[in-house]
C-alpha cells in the first residue's frame, strides 16, 4: 500500500497533517465545541487521556487570545494534559503521565490545579480493545467514571465534560449517571468520527454536585465489590439522552474516500505532525530492524 492510500482514504487524516495537528482527533473536538460552544469563558481545562496531543493543541490554541509565546504569556490560561504515555511537549501546556483510574494520578491533577477550577474537563480516553464487545465496552466506561471522579474535585460550578463513548447496550446507565452531576448531558457525533464507528462524545453542562454528595477519590463503580445493581434501576431512573449529529453536514464526511487533488490543488505527501514518542511496539522494531524478530512458523 502506498503513503498516499491512507490520505485518498482518510480526509481527516491528510488534513490534520497540512493544518498541523498530531492527531485526525482534533476535527472531533473542533466539530463538538462549535456545537456546543464548548470554549466559550473557558480560561483553564483538564484534557484526561491526551496522547499525542492533538486535543491538547487545539485547546492550546482556542484559550489563548493572543499570539505571543504561550511559556511566556502573562494569559491566565492553564491547560493540563494527562496519559498513560508520554508525549510530546505542546507550550504552554503541563504534561502529566499517569493512569486516570489511579488516585495517585488523580491526586497529582488536584495538586497542579492548586486550588483553582476548570471550565472544562474532557477526556478522549480509549483503552486497548479487546475485541470482546461487553467487556470493551465496560472498560471504556470505568475510564469515563475515573474521569468524571476527576472532574469531582476539579470542575467548576456550571463547568462542561466531555468524553468518549461507546454506543453500546448500557449507554443509557452510563448517561443517567453523568447526568446526576450536570443540568444537561447529550450524546454527540462529530462527522469526522465514522459512521462504522460505535464512538460518540457525552457533553455534559452545567455542573453541579448532588446534594449531600461529598466528591471522594473512591469509586465504587471501580471496585469489583460494589453493592450497585444496574439491572435494579426502574424505567423512570433511565433516562433518554439527546443524540445529535454535529459539523458541517455538508463538509468531508469521514467514511468516504476522496481523490488526493482536492479542489484542482496538486497533491503533496506530508509526513504526521509528531511521530509516536516511546511506542509500545519500538521494540519489536528495533528487533526486526535488526533482524532478530523470529517469523511465525506455519501452522
Ligand atoms: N485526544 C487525543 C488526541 O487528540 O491526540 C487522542 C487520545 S487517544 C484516542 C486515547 C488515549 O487514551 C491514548 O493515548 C491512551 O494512552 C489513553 N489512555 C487509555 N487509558 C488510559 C488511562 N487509564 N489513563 C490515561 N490515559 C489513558
Amino acid at each position: 500500500m502506498g503513503r498516499s492510500s491512507k490520505d485518498k482514504r482518510d480526509i481527516y487524516y491528510r488534513h490534520a497533517k497540512e493544518e498541523g495537528w498530531r492527531a485526525r482527533s482534533a476535527y472531533k473536538l473542533l466539530q463538538l465545541a462549535e456545537m456546543f460552544k464548548l470554549f466559550e469563558d473557558v480560561s483553564k481545562a483538564v484534557d484526561l487521556c491526551a496522547a499525542p496531543g492533538s486535543w491538547s493543541q487545539v485547546l492550546s490554541s482556542k484559550l489563548r487570545t493572543s499570539d505571543s509565546d504561550p511559556e511566556t504569556s502573562s494569559e491566565n490560561v492553564k491547560i493540563i494534559s494527562v496519559d498513560l504515555q508520554s508525549m510530546a511537549h505542546i507550550p504552554g501546556v503541563i504534561q502529566l503521565q499517569g493512569d486516570i483510574t489511579k488516585e495517585s494520578t488523580a491526586k497529582k491533577v488536584i495538586e497542579l490545579m492548586s486550588g483553582e477550577k476548570a471550565e472544562l474537563v474532557v477526556c478522549d480516553g480509549a483503552p486497548d480493545v479487546t475485541g470482546l464487545h461487553d467487556m470493551d465496552e465496560y472498560i471504556q466506561a470505568q475510564l469515563v467514571l475515573a474521569a468524571l471522579n476527576i472532574s469531582t474535585h476539579i470542575l467548576k460550578d456550571g463547568g462542561t465534560f466531555v468524553a468518549k463513548v461507546f454506543r453500546g447496550k448500557d449507554i443509557d446507565i452510563l448517561c443517567k449517571q453523568l447526568d446526576l452531576y450536570f443540568k444537561k448531558t447529550c450524546l454527540a457525533k462529530p462527522r469526522s468520527s465514522r459512521t462504522s464507528s460505535l464512538e460518540a462524545f457525552v457533553v455534559c453542562r452545567g455542573f453541579r454536585m448532588p446534594t449531600n454528595c461529598k466528591p471522594t477519590l473512591f469509586n465504587p463503580l471501580l471496585n469489583p465489590d460494589s453493592v450497585l445493581d444496574f439491572a435494579s434501576l426502574t424505567e423512570e431512573e433511565r433516562i433518554i439522552v439527546p443524540y445529535v449529529s454535529c459539523g458541517d453536514l455538508s463538509g468531508f464526511d469521514s467514511d468516504c474516500s476522496y481523490p488526493l487533488n482536492l479542489d484542482d490543488k496538486p497533491y503533496e505527501y506530508r509526513k504526521p505532525v509528531q511521530p509516536p514518542i516511546n511506542p509500545p511496539y519500538e521494540h519489536a522494531v528495533k528487533l526486526k530492524r535488526a533482524n532478530m524478530l523470529m517469523e511465525p512458523e506455519n501452522p
